[in-house]
């Protein structure tokens, strides 16, 4: 699209334009964390939320001072109006920036500071209660998911994996069979009426979606535990009440009706997750000043 438009190093630019240095530590290490911020009626969504873990991401690294310089509250809104965006997402990445390769850290470094918006169409009721489907794969990553980082090449493989195998995700596993999230989303469990995900750790990232739908949650009256399930519970017979769903920024609150070969509850999204959805729906139209959608539950 002509209008998507860059912002590098506190410059804006058309994306096509954009050009960064093939010693970038980004693109040789992965040295990098990176953002997705959702954009709905051309406002961003959770914008503190993101900012907040992105600076915490940059700490991890030791790459705290890269946005002295660029006010990303001020540069974010401003891309999203000048590549003219109504519904779709913005990505923000920094990374340790261009020196010649060695693994340890450049002195002083020079981060660099990319980020861009792109539109995409909000999925229709239909192809939200039409379910998405999980593959469950080892969760072979690092010790550190916590961080979000560039270094995605676990995420990339387990999710051709899924795709391979006819599904839409990735689900990670431990080799216990703790689930720990998808591969760009948390997951959550209703079981037994209780509504379960992996508490906050290294294994797993903290979702800024994870997060307000334990909040919606706690205000709508249903027990929610940061308490890890295992895949044995979500994909046995006897769990004919339960619900999953997958959680995101870029998929929301995501009703899952298959893991693997075992169909979800009754094979239709759940009760409880089109409840939590709709409020979701509801606070974001609130939050960016569109009238509430109709609801789906
Ligand atoms: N877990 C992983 C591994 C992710 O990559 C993502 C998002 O990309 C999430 C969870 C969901 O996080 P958020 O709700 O902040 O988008």
């Amino acid at each position: 699209m002509d209008s998507e438009m860059l912002y590098l190093n506190g410059e804006f630019m058309p994306l096509s334009e954009g050009r960064i240095g093939v010693e970038d530590r980004g693109f040789q290490l992965g040295d990098g964390v990176y953002e997705v911020i959702k954009v709905m009626n051309g406002h961003l969504v959770w914008l503190e939320d993101h900012l907040t873990r992105l600076v915490r991401n940059m700490g991890e690294i030791s790459l705290a001072h890269a946005l002295s310089g660029h006010d990303l509250q001020a540069v974010l809104p401003e891309l999203v109006a000048r590549s003219e965006v109504d519904h779709g997402s913005v990505y923000v990445q920094i990374t340790r920036g261009y020196a010649p390769r060695e693994f340890v850290f450049p002195h002083p470094p020079h981060p660099t500071v990319v980020a861009y918006a792109r539109s995409k169409p909000a999925p229709t009721d239909e192809e939200i209660l039409a379910g998405t489907t999980l593959h469950p794969v080892e969760d072979l990553r690092w010790a550190r998911c916590d961080i979000k980082t560039t270094n995605l090449l676990p995420a990339v493989l387990a999710k051709e994996e899924a795709r391979n195998a006819g599904a839409d995700e990735a689900l990670f596993v431990a080799a216990d069979g703790v689930v720990r999230e998808g591969g760009s989303s948390n997951v959550f469990a209703l079981l037994r009426g209780v509504l379960r995900t992996h508490p906050l750790s290294n294994r797993i990232l903290a979702g800024v979606t994870r997060k307000h739908v334990i909040e919606f949650a706690h205000r709508e009256g249903y027990g929610v535990e940061e308490r890890a399930f295992t895949l044995a519970e979500v994909t046995t017979e006897s769990e004919p009440e339960c619900e999953v769903f997958s959680a995101s920024t870029t998929k929301d609150v995501t009703p899952v009706v298959r893991i693997g070969s075992h169909t979800v509850g009754n094979g239709r999204p759940g009760r409880v997750t089109l409840a939590l959805l709709d409020v979701m729906r509801r606070e974001q139209a609130l939050l960016v000043g569109l009238e509430p959608p109709a609801p789906l539950s």
